[in-house]
């Protein structure tokens, strides 16, 4: 069975082609500058990677392009469209209705679009690329997978704000948690590393966006972003948790209004805000070790609140089996993993320093020290397979 995974942006479409039979990517690629010009790179493993300028005025002509190329003689990977049995698409936000992977007839269409005002940078160019997809391919079934179903078995301790709960009916104002799909692979994969199901885990997606997420018997119990994915520990551009009274008080002594406000926490604060100097978490550590104060502080603060999440998950969950690093900080920040387990040990926490230093990039490692009560693991995360695996379930 082949699965389609589309992930679209405002500006850029992303793809990849699953064969679920042998669970390999048969192929995959980027669609960039939609609405401008046009480009696209497209890879198969163990091929030259394809890259053209290609005019693509919107999401469907980009659609067209990627279906044109994966089926190409020389390109492509399959005879014809017809080998796609159905389409998965990446949703940042399914509200409060869409609490599971679902296939997405016109009714949840409706949903989602009524929902835009929740999650008004990711929700438009999602269903844009949905329509697409489903003009170009009305044949199939269209699942879309969304990355706060994971959170959705909260209790409502966990998610409702200590905020008048008529905001809570009325708006939805809540904490719904994002990047749950991720959260939910790596944790998936950790609870098998340890044979146990019911394990506690804590998972720490660590990339430009950050969250980490508790989880118990397979389910998210607590999860460091909130409303947007603006809450939690600092991030490239985005402060994270911060006294919601800074916002306010900003805005009367710069004269800012909510949308300035809000740009300016969204992206210029976090990383970038602190050090001065960039948001990728590379240019600080380079910055840092040449003694840029500036930089070191950031990477202090992202530390410092990465450990304060993670032991509160553990009182909430009255310990942990083990804790997981993901994402592009987390898989490749060797620096960061053990600022993060430093001096944790009283709770069982311990990293061999060794094995954290020399296990690969992009590998999935075991680096906890021998005899460590917690186990700690570097697993690289895979959105894709997952929403290709939901997609798969719901329409075979
Ligand atoms: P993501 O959003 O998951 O793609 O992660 C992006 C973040 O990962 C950026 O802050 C990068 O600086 C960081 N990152 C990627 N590769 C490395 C690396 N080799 N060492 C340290 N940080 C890295």
């Amino acid at each position: 069975m082949k699965i389609l995974v589309v992930n679209a942006g405002s500006s850029s479409l992303k793809y990849q082609l699953f064969d679920m039979d042998t669970n390999e990517v048969l192929a995959k690629g980027l669609c960039e500058r939609i609405g401008i010009d046009g480009i696209i790179t497209h890879k198969r493993p163990g091929k030259d990677d394809h890259k053209a300028n290609v005019d693509f005025p919107d999401h469907k002509a980009a659609i067209e392009c990627v279906l044109s190329l994966l089926t190409d003689k020389e390109k492509g990977v399959i005879a014809s469209v017809d080998e796609i049995a159905a389409v998965g698409h990446r949703f940042a936000h399914g509200g409060e209705k869409l609490k599971k992977s679902a296939v997405l007839g016109d009714q949840e269409l409706e949903y989602l679009e009524s929902i835009v005002g929740l999650n008004p940078l990711h929700g438009p160019p999602a269903i844009s690329g949905l329509k697409a997809c489903k003009e170009v391919m009305p044949n199939v079934k269209h699942v879309g997978v969304f990355d706060t179903s994971y959170y959705s078995n909260m209790e409502e301790s966990a998610y409702i704000y200590p905020i008048p709960y008529e905001l809570y009916e009325e708006y939805q104002i809540r904490r719904y948690g994002f990047h749950g799909t991720s959260h939910r692979f790596v944790a998936a994969k950790a609870a098998e590393l340890l044979g146990d199901p019911n394990a506690k885990i804590i998972t720490c997606h660590l990339g430009n966006g950050s969250s980490i997420t508790a989880t118990v018997n397979g389910k998210a119990v607590d999860t460091s972003m909130g409303f947007t994915p603006q809450d939690g520990v600092p991030m490239g551009t985005r402060s994270g948790a911060i006294d919601p009274t800074v916002v306010t008080y900003i805005q009367k002594v710069k004269g800012l209004t909510a949308e300035q406000a809000d740009a300016l926490l969204n992206k210029e604060s976090g990383l970038l805000g602190v050090s001065g100097v960039s948001s990728d978490c590379r240019d600080i550590c380079d910055e840092a070790a040449k003694g840029n104060k500036r930089a070191k502080l950031a990477l202090e603060i992202l530390v410092h609140n990465i450990k304060k999440i993670i032991g509160s998950y553990i009182a909430e969950m009255n310990g942990v089996d083990a804790i997981v690093f993901t994402a592009g900080i987390g898989e490749n920040d060797r620096q960061i993993r053990a600022d993060v387990c430093k001096d944790m040990n009283w709770l069982g926490v311990e990293i061999d320093e060794e094995v954290n230093k020399t296990c690969p990039r992009g590998t999935l490692a075991d680096i906890s020290a021998k005899g460590a009560k917690v186990k700690t693991y570097v697993i690289p995360t895979n959105e894709e397979y997952m929403i290709a695996l939901d997609t798969q379930n719901l329409t075979k």
